[in-house]
This record gives structure tokens, C-alpha cells and sequence, in this order.
């Protein structure tokens, strides 16, 4: 049984809505995307709306069924799911806002950029026949049908304080230790990045960052906390450049709920700030520094290593208890300086680190959708890097080799 549901009576005349997060609940729970889906479909008379899973809910018992599309990997699910559905189906979601053509053969519509915005409309024209519907949203501004809509755009939220907010979001009464962040209240308090990290999508999708105010921010937790009676926070955000983060987490200290953060940009942080994220129980802090320094740097990432060095100096000194960082390869990065840097890193943080190696793997729409991807060179980088990681006993996690190949089979086909 979830908590807290959106209950609604069945009236004659209804649609059935589904939407799908392609993957499994235990995850899926977390994903905002299908969360505002829920809340706003909902609320609309006449439709009524159901989150599915690829492990929870069936998607053949709806009229319109809605994937949201957040990683490449699920496209695989999508397929598996798509082939079961009898309504229309229509995607949205980062993924589909950086490439739509792939999917055309597959989706009846596409919604395209923020679908707060556009799902109203759309679903106010529908009374139950495909070809009239298509034929009536194919012009609305975020939507795309296939074969019928002449130019691409997209729907933007212009104010992101006068948009509801998804206040309902259920989780099981009783979890286990799969829900590996625990069940909490997902607060968004801003959308986008203004960093302009050439690999990266995000930039891309939301244009400058929009942020919330501390008012709306504060009227979210407090409403959000008692209607899903949490005691746990997890905040959404990009790159946590929210200019008022220290109130929002003071206000959340305040209210004596424990909260968490999400991957920090270290020149945005400072000992007030860190000591803040102590106090609200996070006993993890996660970085990105993607590469060694040049190739950091050239990325767009403008942060040198002994920022790096100082951020972790104060980790130490308020005795955090892990630190995740975070690598990838086959962006031209110098694998040597690369496991020099890893291992100042491991020197430098007194107690546990991980840390994470991904291929890259270019994404449209960014500055690096050209760069050609070499399978082979990036096997032959892991490789390179395993072995001399584990020379200064440095073990690192990423996807495994089976998943990885998949995936760069996957960019190969699409
Ligand atoms: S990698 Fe992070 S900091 Fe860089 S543009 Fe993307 S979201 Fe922003």
C-alpha cells in the first residue's frame, strides 16, 4: 500500500491515464518527472491518472499511456513495455527534449519541455478518438506528432513559482533497503544550470536556472511534510546554486526534519555551508571532478584541483564520513594525471571514498554531440585505469562491463 494517494471516484465518461517511469518501482519512486504527471492529471476531472513501473501496474489498461523518458538505458524497457499498450502513447522527459526523432516510429506524441505547462491543453482535447485528437494538439506549443507537426518547440515554465508543485508522493507504508535513499520529501528548488559544462545536457534543457522562492520554497515543505507525513527531505536541484541554499537549510533544520544534497559544485561551498549539510544528517558529500585538470578545464569546467583539495580539507574538519567523486572517460582526459590526482584525493580524505568512473557518451544538443565515440578506446581506458589504480590499491565502481556494453551498443544504434 502507497502513501499518501490521490483518491478519486470513478465517474462514466472518464480517461484512464498512465504514467510510466520504464523501471524499477524502488528507483522510480525518486523521479520527480512522473510525480508531477500524477499530481497535475489528477487534478483535471475527467481523467484519471496511475503511475506504472516495469515491475508495478500494467500499462494495456490505459487510454493514454505517458513514458517518461529520464536515461538512455530505459529506452530498452520502453520497447518491452511499449508492445503492451492498446491507448495512445505519448513520451516526454530529458531524454526525449534532447532527441524525439529516434522514437517516432513508437509514440503517437511527443510532449516537449516542461509539460506543467501543456498537459491541460492537451488532455482537454481528447473525448476518445486518436485521429481527431492527434489532428487537434499536433499545433499546441510542446507538442510534437509525428508525420503531422510541421516545427519542433517547446513548452517553458516562464515563472517556476506560479506552477503547482507535486505535493503528492507515494511510497510503500513499509520499505526495505532497496529504497537505498529512504522515503522522503522530494523538494525541487530549482530547475536548469547556468554552469555551461560542455558535455551536459542540462544548460541545454531549461536555459537559465529558475529558482524558487525561499517563500514558495518554505510553504512546499511545510504542506508537503504533513500531507506525506516525512521526516526526510531530498532536495532536487542541478547544481545547488540556489542563492538562498543556506536558509532553505536552515529552515529545514529548523523544522528538525534530516535532509540530503544533491552532487556539489566545491566553488559554491564553504564551511557554514558544509556544516549546515552535517547538521541535517548527510554523512556522504559527492563531487564530480569528471577529469584530470586540463581536460577538466577544457570540458568547461572551470575548477582547478587544489579546490578540489580544499573542499575535501574541510570535509575532514567536520568529520565527514564518505566522499563519492565522480570520473569520466573518452573526454580526451590524461589517464595519468587523472590516477594521480584519484590518489591525492585518497590521501587527502581521511576516511572513505569512492569513487566512480563512467564512459562518456556524447548527448545531443550539447557542445560535445559530435565527439565521435570510440568504443574500443574507452574499453582499452578503463582497462588502462584498473590496472593502475589497483597498483595504489584504488578500486572503482561504474557501470560493469556487461551494462557498459550494452550501452555503447545501444549509442552505436541510435
Ligand atoms: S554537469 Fe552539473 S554543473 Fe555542469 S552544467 Fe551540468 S548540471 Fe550544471
Amino acid at each position: 500500500m502507497e502513501f499518501p494517494i490521490i483518491q478519486k471516484n470513478w465517474k462514466k465518461g472518464m480517461h484512464k491515464v498512465g504514467i510510466v517511469y520504464p523501471n524499477l518501482y524502488y528507483g522510480g519512486v525518486y523521479c520527480l518527472g512522473p510525480l508531477i504527471l500524477y499530481n497535475i492529471i489528477n487534478k483535471l476531472d475527467n481523467f484519471i491518472c496511475d503511475r506504472v513501473f516495469l515491475d508495478k501496474g500494467d500499462v494495456s489498461k490505459y487510454d493514454l499511456v505517458g513514458f517518461s523518458l529520464q536515461y538512455a538505458p530505459d529506452y530498452y524497457n520502453f520497447l518491452k513495455m511499449r508492445k503492451d499498450c492498446k491507448g495512445i502513447v505519448f513520451a516526454g522527459g530529458p531524454c526525449v527534449n534532447m532527441n524525439h526523432k529516434t522514437l517516432s516510429k513508437y509514440v503517437d506524441f511527443f510532449v516537449l519541455g516542461e509539460a506543467e505547462v501543456v498537459m491541460e491543453e492537451i488532455l482537454g482535447k481528447f473525448e476518445g478518438n486518436k485521429e481527431k485528437f492527434l489532428e487537434e494538439i499536433k499545433d499546441i506549443k510542446g507538442v510534437f506528432v509525428p508525420g503531422k507537426t510541421k516545427k519542433e518547440s517547446f513548452a517553458v515554465v516562464e515563472d517556476i513559482n506560479d506552477i503547482n508543485y507535486p505535493l503528492y508522493q507515494p511510497f510503500p507504508e513499509k520499505i526495505d533497503k532497496s529504497f537505498v535513499f529512504d522515503k522522503v520529501f522530494m523538494l525541487e528548488i530549482e530547475r536548469g544550470c547556468n554552469f555551461q559544462c560542455k558535455f551536459c545536457a542540462m544548460p541545454q534543457l531549461y536555459g537559465k536556472t529558475k529558482y524558487r522562492s525561499l517563500e514558495n520554497i518554505k510553504k512546499i515543505i511545510d504542506d508537503g511534510l504533513k500531507l506525506n507525513k516525512r521526516n526526510k527531505v531530498m532536495i532536487y536541484s542541478a547544481s545547488f546554486s540556489h542563492p538562498q541554499r543556506k536558509e532553505i537549510l536552515k529552515y529545514l533544520i529548523e523544522k528538525k526534519v534530516r535532509f540530503s544534497v544533491p552532487s556539489l559544485r566545491v566553488e559554491l561551498v564553504d564551511e557554514e555551508l558544509l556544516q549546515l549539510i552535517k547538521k541535517g544528517g548527510q554523512k556522504t558529500l559527492t563531487i564530480a571532478p569528471e577529469a584530470d585538470e586540463k581536460a577538466r578545464v577544457k570540458l568547461g569546467k572551470n575548477v582547478k584541483d587544489e579546490k578540489y583539495f580544499e573542499f575535501i580539507e574541510l570535509a575532514n574538519k567536520l568529520n565527514f564520513e564518505t566522499l563519492k567523486v565522480y570520473f569520466m572517460v573518452g573526454v580526451d582526459e590524461n589517464l595519468d594525471e587523472m590516477i594521480k590526482l584519484i590518489e591525492k584525493i585518497k590521501e587527502k580524505f581521511k576516511k572513505r571514498t569512492y569513487i566512480s568512473v563512467n564512459p562518456f557518451i556524447p548527448k545531443p544538443r550539447t557542445k560535445l554531440e559530435e565527439k565521435v565515440f570510440d568504443k574500443k578506446d574507452i574499453k582499452q581506458r578503463i582497462k588502462y585505469l584498473k590496472k593502475n589504480l589497483s597498483k595504489i590499491k584504488v578500486k572503482f565502481s561504474g557501470v560493469s562491463q556487461a551494462e557498459s556494453d550494452w550501452r555503447l551498443g545501444l549509442v552505436n544504434q541510435i
